[in-house]
């Protein structure tokens, strides 16, 4: 078999009006759905990063993936890396200029560019395979551990909105979210519908004393067999971390995590130490300071990190995934998997490769819940989650196709916007306060 064509399709997705750390979701999302055509007359897709960026990168590998023999991952990675191993050095000088991965939206890390690009390539080849083979995605890295992945309640702080814009607005199903009431209805709304067990909240958006008050209240709605985790995004000092820690320890704990709650190894280490100094060994979590394979050794020996966030679209696909995994459970380290605003064919990657690999120990975070089925390109509709979990479904590959009418409106979504990457403090600055910037640490 080999690969005769690539096809690349813009898409905006409506997304409402969520905060974090970063600033406001714009009213559309940017995302990417791949398509590969082979010899076979079959059709391999995936989706990433949308907006020029990631679009350029892939039209890139146009020359390189035509011809190519789908199966042969393995040359392409090699091909991948070695480039961006000789453009390290011009890389690494833009990261340390000022704007560090510290500041940078996932998806826009320069370091990471070519895994990116790579996992695009190889989520949409391992889909052509499994439908050559008539087997499910997983299965074709070696199999399963798990016939069904778990996700989180993913909570946001929000505005009124459903995303969108003028006559193409989303309803706003969790209507506005600001105070740790407005958060508890958030969350139960959201479990009561998708069944999630694991609850996960954006912070470094309000006062962390409302913030601790969130968690607390989640904990008192749900209990302790919902495990909770917060995600301020580097918004705190390492006082205020420690402070925040030290504060939710009883809510933090038994299966939950800090995640990112100040910026930088050394400063996740400082406030590991800190903690620990008080007997409190709270695991913490990072997908900002740790966000490949050689950070991960580095943040391990320096305890900063005891959870790292995967993603199959920026640590290099499915099997770079299970690399991963492995890494962790070698070092001790817990593994969790990192989102960002996606569509179904995402929701099956991130699934396969969750399946796929054994030590993927806590619950995946999903926008899903975010994202409607208006902007759904999927074939027959939004994936369904029963008791939070996503079934690996009995089909090959990725086990989805593409509703072709629904990606063209998707893409005709994505021609009438102005913007073409994704810019939270524009967005926040034009939307809710003119003078805002995201200073770090805010508090
Ligand atoms: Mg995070």
């Amino acid at each position: 078999m080999r690969i005769t064509g690539l096809r690349l399709h813009p898409v905006a997705i409506a997304d409402g009006p969520l905060r974090s750390s970063y600033g406001l979701h714009a009213p559309y999302a940017l995302r990417t759905i791949v398509e590969l055509t082979s010899t076979d007359g079959l059709t391999g897709i995936s989706e990433t990063y949308g907006g020029d960026g990631p679009l350029q990168a892939l039209e890139a590998m146009r020359d390189r993936i035509v011809g190519m023999d789908p199966f042969q991952l393995t040359r392409l990675w090699m091909d991948l890396s070695g480039e961006a191993a000789k453009e390290s050095a011009a890389q690494n000088a833009v990261v340390a200029g000022g704007r560090s991965q510290t500041y940078l939206v996932p998806g826009e890390n320069p370091l990471d560019r070519h895994a990116r690009t790579y996992a695009a390539i190889e989520i949409a080849c391992l889909d052509l395979i499994g439908k050559a083979l008539n087997k499910p995605l997983c299965d074709v890295v070696g199999g399963r551990a798990r016939d069904a992945v778990p996700f989180s309640a993913y909570l946001f702080y929000k505005h009124a909105g459903g995303g969108g814009l003028g006559d193409d607005q989303r309803e706003d199903e969790y209507g506005e979210g600001l105070d740790p009431l407005a958060m508890v209805r958030q969350a139960k709304q959201m479990i009561d519908k998708y069944g999630f067990r694991e609850i996960k909240l954006k912070g470094g958006v309000l006062d962390p004393e409302i913030e601790i008050d969130t968690i607390r209240a989640l904990r008192q709605e749900f209990g302790p067999s919902y495990p909770l985790r917060i995600d301020p995004n580097c918004a705190w000092s390492i006082q205020t971390s420690v402070y925040v820690g030290r504060s939710l320890k009883e809510e933090l704990s038994g299966g939950g995590y800090l995640e990112d709650p100040t910026a930088t190894i050394a400063g996740m280490a400082e406030v590991r130490k800190r903690l620990r100094e008080e007997g409190i060994d709270m695991p913490m979590a990072s997908n900002v300071a740790v966000t490949c394979f050689a950070q991960v050794v580095e943040a391990e020996k320096a305890d900063a990190v005891q959870v790292v966030l995967s993603d199959p679209h920026y640590w290099g696909g499915v099997r770079a995934q299970q690399r991963l995994a492995d890494l962790c459970e070698t070092l001790n380290l817990g593994v969790s998997m990192h989102s960002n605003n996606h569509l179904g064919v995402s929701l099956m990657a991130m699934t396969h490769a969750a399946a796929s690999a054994p030590h993927v120990n806590y619950a995946c975070d999903t926008h899903y819940p975010w994202q409607s089925g208006i902007d759904e390109v999927v074939a027959g509709g939004r994936i369904p989650f029963v008791d939070g979990c996503v079934r690996i479904p009995d089909k090959p590959g990725l086990g989805v196709d593409l509703d072709y009418d629904q990606l063209a409106r998707g893409t005709e979504r994505y021609n009438k916007l102005d913007y073409r990457k994704r810019d939270d403090e524009a967005e926040m600055r034009k939307r809710v306060d003119p003078s805002w910037k995201r200073v770090l640490p805010r508090w």
